[in-house]
């Protein structure tokens, strides 16, 4: 290297005082990542992501449509034709919008920007998806997270009396729940969406394992938006979520929404995808009879206590969680550790439903860890 280029490197300007400590802000130097683990080369059980591929012939579809696509071009902006196949397959009421998102975290985010005055509130339940909490920091929102009961079913006159006290702009219920799985009592959401002042989210990330939905329920509140996602479904790399609600909510939250948000390869991935929609629900009626299975053997290992799940995966409690995790981790099986993340999940660890292979896997690795620590 001649000596000229050294010295630039080397001389870095002094005047400069830029660090992130002078420069960002302290909550969000406070806040800690959301974390993802690496999980390359293993039994992958943390993400809820649905385990199977394609048959070969959707596979060719999409490498047909792939290779002609424009990508050269900017998406559309609106997305209108995938709009439309979203509404036809969901079946929500006609009169009702979509909004997409870069999955439905970004909308997430989108409605708590949109919400953002001085003062204002997002309330949700603990233990629930993390990202309400993080993103109500992320846009300097007020966090309120009401403990849900002992067997993690809402606590309907604690939520009441919180609504009251703290006037939420905005509550998200997940429905089924992560990461405790179960679907809170529908009637008990409806008093919730009746008492607030503000929007409740409905959020059906997990919807197609589930048997029940708040998107009929859309026509009859006002104060109602249904969020899901098609990550569960078989779609986690193609990032696309959706709101369904009222035109007077989505066009202007819209206005909040970058312009390119959906990527042109997404949208004809997923308008495909969705073409052959009865591949993907009966997947995932694979993965709820899975489910059971898996249950059953977490009910039927002792020292387990498996909680109910409407969702792809099964949130269990048991003796030494933390080095059962690591076990399963040494076997090659990477499922979630809960345990330290929240004071309900003590000793708590979530594995998601894989193929009925993977879940073997689980089981036995699951029996020696257990086995090496007892
Ligand atoms: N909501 C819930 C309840 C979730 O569990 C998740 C993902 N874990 C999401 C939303 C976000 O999903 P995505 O951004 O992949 O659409």
């Amino acid at each position: 290297m001649p000596d000229s280029c050294l010295h630039r490197f080397v001389m870095p300007s002094n005047r400069n005082t830029a660090s992130p400590e002078r420069l960002l802000r302290q909550d969000i130097l406070s806040l800690r990542a959301y974390h993802v683990q690496p999980g390359s080369g293993m039994v992958k059980l943390d993400a809820m992501e649905n385990p199977y591929s394609l048959p070969e012939i959707v596979r060719a579809e999409i490498a047909g449509a792939v290779s002609n696509a424009a990508i050269n071009r900017y998406p559309d902006t609106n997305a209108q034709r995938l709009k439309e196949k979203i509404k036809a397959v969901s079946g929500m009421p006609p009169e009702m919008e979509v909004l997409l998102g870069n999955g439905s975290d970004e909308i997430i985010q989108l409605l708590a920007l949109a919400v953002a005055k001085p003062g204002a509130t997002l309330m949700s339940v603990e233990p629930s998806f993390v990202m309400y909490k993080m993103i109500a920091a992320f846009t300097g929102l007020n966090y309120v997270g009401v403990p849900l009961t002992e067997d993690f079913a809402l606590d309907l006159a604690a939520m009441l009396a919180a609504i009251k006290r703290h006037q939420p702009a905005l509550i998200f219920l997940a429905y089924p729940n992560n990461p405790t799985g179960n679907l809170f009592d529908a009637a008990a959401i409806t008093q919730i969406i009746e008492a607030a002042n503000g929007l409740v989210v409905v959020d059906e990330a997990y919807y197609a394992f589930a048997s029940n939905s708040f998107l009929p329920q859309l026509e009859h509140y006002a104060n109602v938006l249904v969020m899901r996602t098609f990550s569960k479904l078989g779609m986690a790399g193609l990032r696309l979520g959706f709101l369904a609600g009222s035109k007077i909510w989505l066009e202007q939250l819209d206005k909040l929404r970058l312009p390119y948000n959906v990527g042109v390869l997404t949208q004809i991935v997923v308008e495909i995808l969705l073409s052959h929609h009865e591949i993907l629900l009966q997947q995932a009626e694979q993965i709820r009879r899975d489910r059971a299975w898996l249950f059953e053997r977490l009910v039927g290992t002792v020292d387990v206590h498996a909680y109910p799940s409407a969702a792809n995966f099964i949130l269990f409690r048991l003796p030494h969680a933390a080095r059962v995790f690591e076990g399963l981790k040494q076997r090659g099986v990477l499922i979630k550790k809960l345990d330290g993340s929240h004071p309900a999940l003590l000793d708590c660890l979530r594995v998601t439903v894989g193929t009925p292979g993977e879940n073997e896997l689980f089981v036995r690795a699951l029996q020696e860890s257990i086995h090496q620590f007892a």
